[in-house]
């Protein structure tokens, strides 16, 4: 249409959920329907910039110094949920099934896509791991290829020479479905059956 639209229209596009149509909506509703709600988006946007980061303890998001999941006392310091994104978190978090801590690791290894171990957050992990706090580790990760290779990747190389009792999250989800998408009463399920992995 014009330069500013069509930058506007190509960011949007690129992120999750939005085609090219529904970006091209939005566009049209921010700069010629409801023009105010433009100004709102960029303040949100500013201040989401400015103050939301990584917890740096878990992965998970926080405003602040830690997440509110981490400074949470009533939490059991005893076990351990690893995720891969803080979608998981947030799919498990409403299922009400887990209490104890959580492990974002953002990603899965998948040498198709060039990600290697390297650019998980694994290396925070390792550090929780060595304070001997932690007595079970729950791998809440999918049901596909590449989360497979990142369980066996996590118990061979970071919970190596460690007595940490190792559990996969049971599937009642089909095969290669994400935790994101699952509703709660599958995921209580899934990780009430949840199975010793080694
Ligand atoms: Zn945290």
């Amino acid at each position: 249409m014009f330069p500013a639209f069509d930058k506007l229209h190509s960011t949007l596009k690129q992120l999750p959920g939005l085609g090219s149509r529904s970006a091209e909506r939005i566009c049209i509703h921010l700069l010629a329907e409801r023009p105010e709600k433009l100004d709102q988006l960029v303040l949100a946007l500013q201040e989401a910039a400015q103050h939301v980061g990584r917890c740096p303890v878990c992965g998970n998001l926080c405003q602040g110094e830690t997440c509110s999941i981490c400074e949470d006392p009533t939490r059991d310091d005893s076990r351990l949920c690893i995720v891969e994104s803080v979608n998981d978190l947030l799919a498990i978090e409403k299922s009400g099934a887990w209490k104890g801590r959580y492990h974002v690791i953002h990603g899965r290894i998948s040498p198709l896509k060039s990600i290697g171990p390297e650019s998980l957050n694994l290396e925070s992990l390792k550090s929780r791991l060595q304070n001997g706090a932690i007595h079970e580790v729950l791998l809440a990760l999918a049901n596909d290829i590449e989360s497979e290779a990142t369980c066996h990747y996590i118990q061979e190389v970071v919970l190596a020479d460690t007595s940490i009792t190792i559990s996969r999250i049971g599937f009642g989800l089909p095969s290669g479905g994400d935790i994101t998408y699952a509703d709660s009463l599958t995921l209580r399920n899934a990780l009430e059956s949840r199975k010793s992995f080694a």
